[in-house]
C-alpha cells in the first residue's frame, strides 16, 4: 500500500495492521527503559530539531521504540529495511498511522524495491543517516556525491558494515564523521552475543521446529555472534562443532569445550549448519556434497552470500518449499539440503530479530550517536569514531539500574590504590 501526494509519503504492506503493530511495539517497550529515558529526555530538550533523518533499520518492534525517540527528540526522520526479509509489517503499519513516521518497507520485498527505498531515503536528503550493514552510506558515496555536503555524519549499528566503512575510509570516500556503534560495549557485548544467540535459534526453531538436543550444530564463525550461537546451541543440547579462520578465535572456541576443524571436515558430520562470519561462501557447492541428507542449512551473519545459494540452485535438480521460511534443494547425489530463510540472517527472516531487553542497549547508542553528531556538528573528523566510554557506560549504568541491580563502587582507598603505581609491591 501507498500514500500519494506528490511523493509516496509511505510504501507498507496493509495499514489497517496497525492495531496489532501498536499492541506488539507497546510490548517491546516494557523491556526498554533505556531508551524510554533517552525519548523522555529528547522530548524536552529536542536535541535534533530541524535535522533530517533516514534510518535503515529492521522494521521491527525495537526499531520503533528509536523512530519514535529520535521524532521526540525534533528529527524529520523516515524508516526504511536494511533487509528484504526482516519487516514486520504490523509495525511499519503502526509507525504510519499511529506516529506519523514514514515507513518504505514491505516484508519479502524483493531486490529492485529494497533498493528503490534506499533512493527514496537518499531523496529526503538526510543530514543523518542510522544505517544497518552501510547500504545507504555506499549509495551515497557512489551515486550521490552531491549531496554529501548535507551530510553531518551517520551512524553504523553492525559488524560489517564497520568493515565497509573502513574500507571507505581506506579509499578515501568516506568524507564525513562514523559513530561506531557495533564497537561500543553495551552493544556488542549483549546485542551480538546473547541477542544473536537466542534470536538465531528462535528463528531456526519456529522455521523448523527442530529439536537441538543430541544434534550436531556446526557454528561457522566464533566472533561474538559465533560465540552466542555456539553457547545457546549447547545450551539446548546439541552437539556443537566450531569452523574458524582465525587462530586466536580458534583457540578460544577449544578452550570453551567447542571441536574446531574446517568445514570440509565439519560438513558430513553436521545435522544444522550456521554461518556468522560475514564471509562470503563460506559454505559451498564441496560442503553441500559431503553433507548427510537433510542437513539444515542457515545464516545469521550480514547479506544471503555466507551460504553459495547460486551454486546450490544451479546443481539442484528440484528445489521444493516444505514450511514456512524453509526450502528443500535435491541434490544430484540423491540427497536433499535444507536452506532457511533464503540464506538470509534467519533470526530477523523466521523470528522477530532480537529480544527487546538487547536491543535497548543498541539503540540508546544509536540514539546517543545522532546527538553527538549533532552536538559536535562541524568539529568531528572524517573517519570512524568511537562511542565515547562516558557514554557507553552511562548506558550500561541505566540498565543495571532498571533491572534493580546494584553493584559496588570503589572506596577511596581503593581508587587510590589502582591509580597508585608506588603502592603495588
Ligand atoms: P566478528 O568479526 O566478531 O566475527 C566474525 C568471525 O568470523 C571472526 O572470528 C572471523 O575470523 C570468522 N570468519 C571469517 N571468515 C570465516 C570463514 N570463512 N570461516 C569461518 N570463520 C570465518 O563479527 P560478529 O560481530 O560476530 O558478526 C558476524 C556477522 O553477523 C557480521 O556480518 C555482522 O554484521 C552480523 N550480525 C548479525 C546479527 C544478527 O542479528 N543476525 C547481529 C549482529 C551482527
Ligand atoms: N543489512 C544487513 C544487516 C545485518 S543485521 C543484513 O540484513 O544482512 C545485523 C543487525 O541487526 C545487528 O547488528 C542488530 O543490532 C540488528 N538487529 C537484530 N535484532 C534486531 C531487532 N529486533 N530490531 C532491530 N534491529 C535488530
Amino acid at each position: 500500500m501507498t500514500a500519494t501526494s506528490t511523493k509516496p509519503k509511505y510504501e507498507i504492506k496493509d495499514l489497517s495492521l496497525a492495531a496489532t503493530g501498536r499492541q506488539r511495539i507497546e510490548w517491546a517497550g516494557r523491556e526498554m527503559p533505556v531508551l524510554r529515558q533517552i525519548r523522555d529526555r529528547f522530548a524536552q530538550e529536542k536535541p535534533l530539531a530541524g535535522i533530517r533523518l533516514v534510518a535503515c533499520c529492521h522494521v521491527t518492534t525495537e526499531t520503533a521504540h528509536l523512530a519514535i525517540a529520535l521524532k521526540a527528540g525534533g528529527a524529520d526522520a523516515i524508516l526504511i529495511a536494511s533487509n528484504p526479509l526482516s519487516t514486520q509489517d504490523d509495525v511499519a503499519a503502526s509507525l504510519v498511522a499511529d506516529h506519523d513516521i514514514p515507513v518504505f518497507a514491505i516484508k519479502g520485498e524483493d531486490n529492485e524495491t529494497y533498493h528503490r527505498h534506499v533512493q527514496i531515503a537518499l531523496d529526503h536528503r538526510p543530514n543523518v543517516i542510522i544505517d544497518d550493514g552501510s547500504d545507504v552510506v555506499a549509495t551515497l558515496i557512489q551515486q550521490r556525491q552531491h549531496q554529501i555536503a548535507d551530510i553531518i555524519g551517520t551512524t553504523e549499528e553492525t559488524t560489517t558494515g564497520i568493515v565497509r566503512l573502513k574500507a571507505m575510509f581506506r579509499d578515501g570516500v568516506l568524507t564525513f564523521p562514523a559513530m561506531n556503534v557495533n564497537d561500543a560495549d553495551t552493544k556488542h557485548f549483549f546485542d551480538n552475543r546473547y541477542g544473536t544467540g537466542q534470536s538465531t535459534l528462535d528463528g531456526i526453531i519456529r522455521a523448523t521446529n527442530l529439536l537441538l538436543a543430541g544434534k550436531t550444530a556446526v557454528v561457522a564463525g566464533y566472533g561474538w555472534c559465533g560465540k552466542g550461537t555456539a553457547l545457546r546451541a549447547r545450551g539446548m543440547g546439541a552437539n556443537v562443532i566450531v569452523t574458524e579462520i582465525d587462530p586466536i578465535r580458534a583457540i578460544e572456541a577449544v578452550m570453551d569445550g567447542f571441536r574446531v576443524m574446517p568445514m570440509s571436515e565439519a560438513a558430513p558430520e553436521g545435522d544444522l549448519f550456521i554461518t556468522v562470519t560475514g564471509n562470503k561462501h563460506v559454505i559451498r557447492a564441496e560442503h553441500f556434497a559431503a553433507m548427510k541428507d537433510g542437513a539444515i542449512i542457515c545464516n545469521s551473519g550480514h547479506f544471503d552470500i555466507e551460504i553459495d545459494l547460486k551454486s546450490l540452485g544451479a546443481t539442484a535438480t528440484e528445489v521444493k518449499q516444505v514450511r514456512n521460511f524453509t526450502q528443500e534443494y535435491r541434490m544430484p547425489n540423491g540427497k536433499s539440503v535444507v536452506v532457511l530463510g533464503e540464506g538470509r540472517l534467519i533470526n530477523l527472516a523466521a523470528a522477530e530479530g532480537h529480544p527487546s531487553a538487547v536491543m535497548d542497549m543498541s539503540f540508546a547508542n544509536q540514539a546517543l550517536a545522532c546527538e553527538y553528531l549533532v552536538k559536535n556538528k562541524g568539529s568531528l573528523e572524517p573517519g570512524i569514531h568511537s562511542i565515547p566510554t562516558e557514554v557507553d557506560r552511562e548506558i550500561a549504568r541505566l540498565k543495571l539500574q532498571a533491572m534493580g541491580i546494584n553493584i559496588d563502587t570503589l572506596t577511596a582507598e581503593q581508587e587510590e590504590y589502582i591509580n597508585s603505581w608506588t603502592a603495588g609491591t
